[in-house]
């Protein structure tokens, strides 16, 4: 698999604590990796922070997961987390799988993952992203961090006035869905002629849920191929658009995973698949957007045991951290090198599905272990390297 060099992993991380001009001596972010320990989220975490910074409201955790590839990558979520260790374990389950995703997507990454505890609504300013900036510098460029879900493109630009080692602001990389996008339409293609021996996607019903960034970049792409869509969404006027720009067909958005289809594309929430709508499905293929697409990886092993193909959601969504990654290399974020490296999402997702139906495992095993074996492949050339 082809890697992308990143600026940072040219350059070694500059020490930990450089930079902290923001925060107090008092106020600098702790190593909590033993307190991590404890929860059951913990997965041989590199290491764990926590920051408390009362003059500007910030209460944050930053975990990576794993730096072998490159530096650790990963969103800033801000949540009203009901407890402190539910915010810990939503980190440290996230950053996991930004390590298995930047693993897959080829690209010279880790996993980390910022959780800020407060809510998106009411707690932003420009301190708390300022403090959190300069938690981030902190860390010597160890993490990177990026937009996520209550954050914005905004927030970035605030937390870049403090860190360097940001992405996805106004500058450096912008939106990544219409490459997202991209990402799961090469996915679907790849899932298609696996499973139904087709490349013709006008003989195709594709059921996409969710009509917003991805969701609807994706159906204008499936649309010009002449696939057949049914579409579902709770806003009405995305849902007018596919109808009236796209001929797509519309339907009820609790109903959209039981629809006759081909393909059932989540594109909206996360844990779609779950003990109640995985009997419901009626389609052959599950290929989407949606992060976290399983409620549980049990429900991975009942699609595989039904003999429904299911892409997984880390793998075929991947589309937007290789263009954050061009970003992040000083390069085009939707140049030509990002398009032919997100295009190669189908490859990839090929691959996974021969092995998987060659060994008779789910997708999902197989691209967990593709990730490890990864990993410990470049840990042995690393190690190799140096005798
Ligand atoms: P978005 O917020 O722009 O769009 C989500 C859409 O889903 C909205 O139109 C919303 O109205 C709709 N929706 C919400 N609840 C729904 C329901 N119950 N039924 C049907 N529709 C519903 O988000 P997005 O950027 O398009 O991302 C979509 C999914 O893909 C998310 O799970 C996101 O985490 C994931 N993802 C996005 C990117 C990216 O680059 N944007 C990258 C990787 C993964």
């Amino acid at each position: 698999m082809k890697v992308l060099e990143t600026s940072s992993q040219r350059q070694p991380f500059s020490p930990p604590g450089a930079g902290t001009r923001n925060l107090s001596p008092t106020h600098l972010p702790q190593d909590v990796t033993l307190r991590a320990r404890r929860l059951a989220e913990f997965s041989n975490h590199q290491q764990v922070w926590e920051c408390r910074h009362p003059a500007s409201g910030l209460h944050a955790f930053i975990a990576v997961h794993d730096t072998t590839l490159g530096p650790a990558l990963g969103g800033c979520r801000m949540w009203p987390y009901g407890s402190t260790d539910h915010a810990l374990g939503d980190a440290l389950r996230l950053s996991r799988g930004m390590t298995y995703k930047a693993a897959l997507a080829g690209v010279a990454l880790g996993g980390g993952k910022a959780v800020i505890l407060g809510d998106p609504k009411t707690g932003k300013s420009e301190r708390l992203f300022h403090a959190f900036g300069a938690m981030v510098e902190a860390l010597g460029g160890l993490y990177i961090t990026a937009e996520d879900v209550g954050t914005s493109v905004g927030d970035m630009d605030w937390i870049a006035e403090t860190t360097a080692h940001v992405t996805g602001t106004s500058r450096n990389g912008g939106d990544p869905s219409p490459m997202t996008a991209l990402g799961v339409y090469e996915g679907i293609r790849a899932a298609v002629k696996h499973r139904l021996g087709s490349t013709d996607l006008s003989e195709v019903t594709v059921a996409v849920q969710g009509l917003g960034h991805v969701g609807r970049a994706l159906c204008q792409r499936l649309a010009a191929d002449g696939a057949n869509l049914i579409v579902a969404d709770v806003d009405a006027d995305a849902v007018k658009f596919a109808v009236d720009e796209l001929g797509a067909t519309a339907t009820e958005a609790d109903r959209i995973h039981a629809v006759a289809a081909d393909v059932f594309a989540p594109c909206a929430l996360g844990a779609v698949l779950d003990d109640e709508t995985v009997p419901a499905l009626r389609s052959a293929i599950v290929a989407g957007a949606a992060n976290n697409q399983l409620a549980q990886d049990r429900h991975g092993q009942e699609l595989h045991r039904r003999g429904i193909l299911y892409a997984p959601d880390y793998v075929i969504n991947a589309g937007g951290l290789i263009s954050v990654a061009q970003a992040v290399a000083g390069e085009d974020a939707s140049g030509t090198k990002a398009w032919s490296a997100v295009r190669r999402i189908g490859a990839v997702l090929s691959e996974i599905f021969d092995r998987a139906e060659a060994e008779g495992r789910s997708p999902g095993a197989i691209a967990d272990r593709l990730a490890v074996e990864r990993i410990a492949g470049h840990r042995r050339g690393a190690r190799e390297a140096k005798r």
